[in-house]
């Protein structure tokens, strides 16, 4: 598939109360022209897929106009994957359950930096710390629920990103 994404389409996953109908393995997103590699396909939904690029777009600006350089390579880690919310033994099942969440893990830099939110995130801004936070609070209006380092213990080497209805018109955002 072409578009926004680079991805291939996959059968239905149908594992229990996870799955999803129409996944999609993303290996690349479109960002201002250019095509942005992942370090490795992920697998999630449309509507992760459609809401990645307008954010790397913003992230990839950010970078070039603060730092001088531009993002070579997204780093994702897992996009679908059945389990529950925080990998708890009980509870409730996270949106990744449904390919419909992916945990950011930083970016490559044209420059030859890796910029990764552990130990990044709150490290030096040559760590990339202003470029990870920029990435956070743009994540924020592309996507319903965004979890960084500054959320909880669980979030201190990833950043959750996922599109849960939250509140009763599913317009509340969870922003951390
Ligand atoms: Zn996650």
């Amino acid at each position: 598939m072409q578009g926004q994404v680079t991805a291939k389409l996959l059968p239905p996953i149908h594992d229990g109360q996870c799955g999803l109908q129409s996944p999609l393995s993303i290996e690349a997103i479109e960002a201002n022209g250019r095509s942005i590699p992942l370090n490795a396909p992920v697998t999630t939904d449309c509507g992760m897929a459609s809401a990645l690029p307008q954010w790397l777009s913003a992230v990839d600006s950010y970078t070039e106009a603060h730092e001088k350089t531009r993002i070579k390579t997204l780093n994702l880690g897992t996009g679908y994957d059945c389990r529950n919310v925080d990998h708890a033994a009980t509870g409730n099942l996270s949106f990744h359950s449904f390919g419909d969440a992916v945990d950011v893990i930083g970016f490559s830099l044209e420059d030859g930096r890796k910029v990764t939110i552990a130990p990044g995130f709150n490290g030096t801004k040559e760590q990339g710390h202003d470029i990870l936070h920029y990435a956070r609070d743009a994540a924020c209006s592309s996507f319903m629920t965004v979890i960084s380092p500054d959320g909880d213990s669980f979030h201190q080497d990833n950043m959750h990103l996922d599109l849960a209805c939250h509140g009763k018109t599913c317009t509340m955002r969870l922003c951390e």
